[in-house]
């Protein structure tokens, strides 16, 4: 597969949050404010989208108002992990440089201050939007 079909597969899928998982990272977000939060996702790839069905709290994580993160080889081999999610006590919903270059898994879902389903960003590994929505 050439690398512009395997760019226009990924841009072609949508996230999809269970409400349960919305709701889950907002309160963590908000339990870590004014420090960065961090969790795993797990979900399911399916035809049209991914489905983020489950969060789980990373081993030994760390954080700051400006970092959070986790060793990466402290986690269990889990074909569920699909990416991480964190929280951005300052500014916006864009992933930082560090981000990009300390992303784990297939997606980042990043949320800003004040916590809010608005506030929620996803992004593939090279830093672009993909479209996310909450499950009704
Ligand atoms: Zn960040």
């Amino acid at each position: 597969m050439s690398k512009k079909q395997d760019k226009q597969d990924r841009v072609r899928k949508y996230i999809q949050l269970t409400p349960q998982v919305a709701d889950g990272l907002i309160t963590y977000s908000k339990t870590w404010h004014p420090d960065e939060g961090i969790l795993i996702l797990q979900g399911e790839n399916k035809k049209d989208r991914i489905l983020i069905n489950g969060l789980v709290i990373p081993p030994f994580s760390s954080h700051g108002p400006y970092y959070s993160g986790f060793p990466i080889n402290e986690l269990p081999m889990d074909l569920s992990y699909i990416g991480t999610a964190h929280s951005h006590p300052n500014g916006s919903n864009k992933p930082s440089l560090e981000d990009l270059n300390h992303f784990y898994g297939t997606i980042s879902i990043i949320i800003c201050h004040p916590y809010q389903y608005e506030n929620i960003a996803a992004y593939d590994r090279d830093g672009n939007n993909v479209e996310i929505s909450i499950m009704a």
